[in-house]
């Protein structure tokens, strides 16, 4: 990896660990969601980087992207709270995630982190993505959990947000063996449920996929701004702007040019908890970019 594109990976890892430093103490009964999202996303272009994709913030059996919407008036009760950040500098992504527990289920937190630090442990070049997704599964396991199966860690690369390779968080029979440069995020998800999530109805992150006529003025330019703006990362309903963006979003799904992330939630609706760093695989093991 030549040095300048790791400097960059290192600034966004460590713009990313501030920002989460910062937003966890606004995490509490009463606040709202909508807030912790313009402030966490705000706070990250002030430090002349950009969000990499919004700003996930999803409860109790939502696993993943759920992020506010445009007149979201929700506020935090006594829930598992997922914040999970992704920051950018020049296409370079850093992604990382914590749990704020206002729950009541400490060791469920837990279960997440810690099979965290035993991934971070484990990664260096040569070793297989099975190993790690073995050591996961056996972490959580042992707090008497499961981990959520199909759920994933990912592969990192310049405005791409999710990649390959996939890092299991279960025991599987054909993993990918690790290389130095390789760039990637770890994401157990730890559950008192079944371990499996599936899709809701509810959609608040797009993101492109390819150019293709539309006919829709308002959409042809919502198309140019998305292209523009956000390339091949995923952005937020509630970031567009001008006139009627909704029904050009919707026309552009239609049509194929953008997709949607729909929430991912526990099928059983049972509590989930996650914990997620990125690192840049070297010589000797891994650097963890989204550590202070
Ligand atoms: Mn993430
Ligand atoms: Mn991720």
């Amino acid at each position: 990896m030549q040095a300048e594109v790791l400097e960059k990976y290192r600034k966004a890892g460590q713009i990313l660990a501030e920002v989460l430093r910062e937003a966890r103490s606004r995490v509490e009964v009463g606040a709202s969601l909508l807030e912790l999202a313009n402030f966490v996303e705000d706070l990250i272009r002030s430090k002349g980087a950009a969000p990499a994709f919004p700003c996930n913030i999803s409860l109790d059996r939502n696993a993943a992207h759920y992020t506010p919407g445009p007149k979201d008036e929700s506020c935090f009760g006594e829930s598992m709270v997922k914040l999970d950040v992704g920051v950018h500098l020049d296409g370079y992504v850093a992604d990382s995630a914590i749990t704020i527990d206002l729950s009541g289920h400490p060791d469920l937190t837990e279960a997440s982190k810690a099979a965290l630090e035993v991934a971070l442990e484990l990664v260096a070049p040569g070793v297989s993505t099975a190993k790690i997704g073995a050591a996961i599964e056996e972490t959580i396991e042992g707090y008497g959990y499961r981990p959520v199966s199909n759920l994933t860690g990912h592969g990192l690369s310049r405005y791409v947000a999710h990649g390959d390779p996939v890092i299991p968080n279960k025991a599987v029979e054909k993993g990918v063996i690790l290389r130095v440069g390789d760039v990637i995020a770890i994401e157990p998800f730890a559950t008192n449920g079944s371990g499996r999530i599936s899709e809701a109805p509810i959609n608040e992150i797009y993101g492109f996929s390819a150019p293709r006529p539309v006919r829709l003025p308002q959409a042809r330019a919502l198309m140019k701004q998305i292209q523009e703006l956000y390339k091949t990362l995923p952005f937020a309903r509630r970031w567009l702007v001008g006139k009627r963006t909704d029904f050009a979003l919707m026309q552009l799904l239609k049509s194929g040019v953008v997709h949607r992330y729909p929430v991912l939630w526990e099928v059983e609706g049972a509590l989930v908890s996650q914990a997620e760093h990125t690192v840049v695989i070297v010589e000797d093991g891994c650097e963890v970019t989204t550590r202070l």
